[in-house]
């Protein structure tokens, strides 16, 4: 075994590396070197897939050669394939067959002659838990006794691939949950809204056409025929639509009769209409409901929106306004959105003031605390920026960092909120105060692969003495995705310097996922989107259990944002997330605020003590 553990290292490696993407390429590489090491003819990876009783080929090597398409071997049932097989359904011991079961020029590799004589195979199957979810086999060319080093060398992989699979299809299951609509399949809102953010990213290519897609009628089909018929109604729409818009399009129901085409590439308005146009036609057609006909039309609306200037929220409404507008017109046509809506008359208002220049004084910080569930107490601070409108007021981030960002401000305001914050945090900890929590900045997506981003963040820590691991900076997934390479090297100099990083937001269901392993993050922040409705909506809950799976398995710390309810608080709770911050325990407060917070010894919890159950449950 020792001569054998390089090699089982150098598997397990690169199964940890391995992503959904790459997970079938990484197999047959470890079945290369297993095949290479052991001189085998053959190696297979194989999944159960118990509901049909079929086993099913993940991975093999060599690659046979002339495969036939279907692939015979693709899909075999257990029952009535090679023994070993039928051996793996349930079985969790190894198996190893020396018999001659040849029948005569079979293409199966498992029964193949080799010139040496009949094959000898041995499998060992993959268990997780209770379950046997696969089998790894190697196969000889004759009959001759195994080799110990090769068998346990087969147990262990076997046992590192049951593992793997697992990951990769939790890492699935989540994705899936995030992102679809459940009666159709097609992308959910949320999932829309990801992509959209990351195509109206500055410096991404535009324009960026929508075509908001409203099915008219629906309600009466529902009305007259009940809901299974409209739900049919509904997903053989959503086929055409899928059909017409083609695979590269994001195309994504949003709820009831409303669906949104996003096509891959840049459009003008003027070629969107064009589309819509087609699209209106194409999607006209006659179906038969219970021997009546109906007659689909659809509405749609038509907006186009500039990367860095517009975004995925503000491009959705003008098109939905159009679709209203297409709607009280009768329906069956389409109609462009205004160009000019609220949101952009707002921006172009922020624009103009911050002129190319922010104004420190008329900025300022924000806390919002963050604890530990079950005592209240504070466990860390984050620092939120606002600004001091000359007539608006006092302006929320969401409104002017995409502004700023789009006028190359975004390095400056970062600079300037890192520097108050920690100044800030550094007074409290010389009165005392804050001992052994975290200070939590935020940082715009596009200063994380900035030259020069790491010396300030170094020079602000020695600074204001923070290299203890107390300053944790936060990036959203979209800043980890835009660049993941140059976000993991960042990402790795940051905790070089000793600062901490999390990924904000978390679960809105982008690549992200598939780097986690390798990501240098401490943290994850459940998206508030799935927190909100905690205690209610049981497919968020599903989401935050497959989140907190994943923050185990990785070794990370998790908190929740945005707890409004005491009934998410408690769900979060009874599944082991235990930080959290949202409204139920604190708005953002002022720095004064927050030190008195801090001198206090942590933040009532009034809803645990309405909640016996889940104090009897727990301990
Ligand atoms: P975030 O980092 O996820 O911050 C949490 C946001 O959620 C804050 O909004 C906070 O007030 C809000 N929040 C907290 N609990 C609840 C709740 O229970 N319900 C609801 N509805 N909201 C809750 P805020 O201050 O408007 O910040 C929005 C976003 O702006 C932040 O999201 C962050 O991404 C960004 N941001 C804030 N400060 C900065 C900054 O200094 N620099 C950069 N680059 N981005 C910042
Ligand atoms: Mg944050
Ligand atoms: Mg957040």
């Amino acid at each position: 075994m020792a001569g054998n553990l390089g090699l089982i290292t150098s598997i397990a490696n690169r199964l940890l590396e391995a992503t959904a993407t790459t997970a079938t390429q990484a197999s047959e590489q470890v079945l290369a070197q297993l095949v290479d090491h052991f001189d085998l003819r053959y190696a297979f990876l194989r999944y159960s897939d118990h509901d049909k009783r079929t086993s099913v080929l993940a991975a093999e090597w060599p690659p046979r050669p002339d495969v036939a398409d279907p692939d015979p071997f693709a899909v075999l049932p257990f029952a009535s394939s090679h023994p070993v097989l039928a051996l793996c359904e349930n079985g969790k011991d190894l198996v190893t067959v020396h018999h001659d079961f040849d029948d005569g020029a079979s293409p199966c590799p498992l029964v193949q002659r080799g010139p040496g004589g009949a094959p000898a195979v041995a499998a060992a199957p993959l268990i997780a838990g209770a379950m046997t979810v696969g089998v790894l086999g190697f196969v000889k060319g004759r009959s001759r006794k195994w080799k110990s080093g090769a068998i346990n060398t087969l147990e262990t992989t076997a046992s590192l691939f049951a593992q793997f699979q697992a990951r990769i299809s939790a890492e699935q299951r989540l994705r899936h949950l995030v992102e679809h609509d459940d009666l159709t399949g097609l992308r959910n809102r949320r999932s829309l809204l990801a992509y959209l953010s990351d195509r109206l990213a500055v410096q991404r290519p535009g324009p960026v056409a929508l075509l908001y897609i409203d099915l008219d009628h629906l309600k009466a089909i529902n009305d007259s025929f009940g809901h299974t018929a409209g739900d049919w109604f509904i997903r053989d729409f959503a086929d055409r639509l899928r059909d017409c818009a083609g695979s590269q399009s994001m195309v994504a129901r949003l709820g009831g009769d409303e669906f949104v085409v996003v096509p891959d590439e840049p459009m003008s308005a003027h070629a969107a209409a064009s589309l819509a146009d087609r699209m209106c036609r194409t999607l006209h057609g006659r179906l038969v409901i219970e021997s009546q006909t109906v007659t689909r039309t659809v509405s749609v609306g038509v907006a186009a929106g500039t990367p860095g200037r517009d975004d995925g929220g503000d491009l959705l409404r003008r098109a939905d306004e159009a679709v209203l507008a297409s709607k009280r017109a009768g329906g069956d046509r389409f109609t462009m959105a205004s160009a000019n809506s609220l949101k952009q008359r707002f921006r172009s208002d922020i624009e103009r003031h911050l002129q190319g220049d922010i104004d420190h004084d008329s900025l300022l910080l924000h806390y919002l605390p963050e604890v530990d569930l079950w005592t209240g107490a504070i466990v860390a601070t984050e620092a939120l920026v606002r600004w001091r409108h000359p007539d608006r007021g006092v302006l929320l981030p969401d409104s002017f960092i995409g502004v700023a960002e789009s006028m190359d401000l975004a390095a400056e305001l970062d600079r300037w909120v890192l520097r108050t914050a920690c100044e800030e945090f550094g007074t409290w900890r010389s009165r005392g105060l804050g001992q052994g929590t975290s200070l939590r900045v935020n940082v715009s997506p596009l200063q994380l692969t900035t030259p020069g981003f790491i010396g300030m963040v170094a020079e602000t820590i020695a600074d204001f003495d923070m290299a203890d691991g107390s300053l944790c900076l936060e990036v959203t997934e979209r800043a980890v995705v835009h660049d993941i390479d140059n976000t993991t090297r960042t990402l790795g100099q940051l905790k070089d310097i000793g600062v901490q990083t999390s990924i904000d937001d978390f679960g809105s269901g982008r690549a992200v996922l598939s780097h986690l392993q390798t990501l240098p993050v401490d943290a994850l922040k459940i998206d508030p989107r799935f927190v909100r409705e905690l205690g209610t909506n049981a497919n968020d809950l599903a989401v935050v259990r497959a989140i907190i799976g994943l923050a185990e398995a990785f070794d990370l710390q998790l908190i929740a944002e945005g707890v409004e309810t005491p009934a998410a608080a408690l769900e979060l709770m009874r599944h082991g997330c235990r930080r959290a911050q949202g409204y139920l325990i604190s708005r953002p407060v002022t720095g004064d605020v927050m030190a008195s917070l801090l001198s206090s010894r942590g933040l009532p919890m009034p809803f645990l003590a309405n909640s016996k159950a889940l104090t009897t449950e727990m301990t």
